[in-house]
């Protein structure tokens, strides 16, 4: 399998609205991946407000042959309220997305919480039966925290295929996201490791000047997200790396170097890791725009999306205040200045960013 898949949790807008995919656009992209030797694309129950699935059929299972692409997608144990939610929502995930089977299946955003959730409900039990039923070829999970914690999900659940990690060469020491150690916890394990968030959410796609500079000085003609890409996937246990590949323009840079993949050289992660030094100084809120927070958000707040105008804000030193972006938000959910400190985002944050905290800092900057 090539070192690409087709992430589809940040597909091609219409509007502001995340059902509101543009189809047409999927299509193009999708029938240009495949063209290209890729196969895998992942989709999730929850993404764009339960329409991604939807998309991938319309796009993909119905217009291409079921032995041209691989498909991926999970069960959220942290959506549901009873066992039998299991086969309500696989047998909604087979119609919505028209595959007939799963050749990726994962138990979605583990973490302590979610693990305990997962296993009240029997998650791995009913998903190994459907193994055994041939709707689901390889069996995983999707993981945020940290390595001790998936040491014991590993001990204790021997049988899965591989992992799906959060791995950036951001978060490679990182110790909230510990990309390393969760990494070599699954080789240790002998399992297989798919990547998300090689870009860290569009974030290493747009690094400050300093870092671009030495980054440019060595590969002109590369972009800076092929350097986050290609850093992935030249782990050796990685399988493939997810991309969330919004238009075409990133698909076709993703295929220039991912096509004949080749890792960096030693020399390139010299350079990286130069540029790393000046980046860090520069990250205010890690924040990857995946919107698990918003949905239980009782003030509607459109979380991600002020925290990526408050990076900007922060990464130009305060000197560009993006009144376009906010006056956008300001009309279409609440305000920073609403929150209430309930703490329901905060216990769906893969980042473990402490939302109630930062959520103060952004209404300070942008609701005077
Ligand atoms: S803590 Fe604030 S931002 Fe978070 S869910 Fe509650 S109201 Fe929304
Ligand atoms: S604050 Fe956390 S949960 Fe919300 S979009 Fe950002 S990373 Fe995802």
């Amino acid at each position: 399998m090539k070192k690409l898949g087709f992430g589809t949790m940040r597909l091609p807008l219409l509007s502001e609205d995340q059902k509101d995919v543009n189809i047409g656009e999927v299509c193009r992209m999708a029938d240009k991946f495949l063209e290209n030797g890729f196969t895998y694309f992942d989709t999730a129950y929850m993404y764009h407000g339960g329409e991604s699935e939807r998309v991938f059929k319309s796009a993909v299972a119905t217009r291409h042959k079921r032995e041209e692409y691989l498909l991926a997608d999970k069960m959220p144990s942290f959506m549901m309220k009873s066992k039998e939610d299991n086969a309500r929502i696989f047998s909604e995930q087979l119609e919505r997305t028209g595959a007939g089977y799963f050749d990726y299946y994962l138990i979605h955003s583990l973490d302590e919480k979610n693990y305990a959730a997962a296993t009240e409900y029997e998650c791995f039990e009913f998903a190994e039966k459907q193994k055994a039923r041939g709707l689901i070829k390889n069996l995983g999970f999707s993981f945020h925290d940290t390595a001790d914690v998936l040491e014991k999900i590993l001990s204790e659940r021997k049988d899965v295929d591989f992992v799906q990690l959060q791995i950036n060469y951001l978060d490679w020491e990182d110790e909230r996201v510990q990309s390393r150690k969760c990494y070599e916890t699954c080789v240790k394990h002998g399992k297989k490791v798919v990547v998300m968030e090689p870009v860290k959410g569009g974030m290493l796609a747009n690094l400050p000047e300093k870092a671009e500079k030495i980054l440019k000085a060595l590969l002109p003609q590369m972009s800076v997200a092929s350097w986050a890409i290609r850093f992935a996937a030249g782990l050796e246990n990685v399988m493939t790396v997810l991309s969330g590949m919004s238009d075409m323009k990133q698909m076709e840079d993703n295929i220039s170097y991912m096509k004949d993949f080749r890792p960096l050289s030693e020399e390139e992660k010299g350079a990286l890791f130069k540029a790393l030094a000046e980046i860090r100084n520069f990250v205010t809120v890690p924040c990857t725009g995946c919107r698990y927070c918003t949905d239980g958000c009782p003030k509607k707040i459109p979380i991600p999306d002020y925290f990526a105008l408050y990076n900007e804000y922060e990464r130009f030193n305060r000197k560009f205040y993006p009144t376009f972006g906010l006056n956008d938000l300001k009309e279409n959910g609440g305000s920073p200045a609403d929150c209430i400190a309930c703490g329901n985002c905060e216990r769906h944050c893969p980042q473990h960013i402490e939302i109630i905290k930062e959520m103060k800092k952004v209404a300070s900057a942008f609701c005077k």
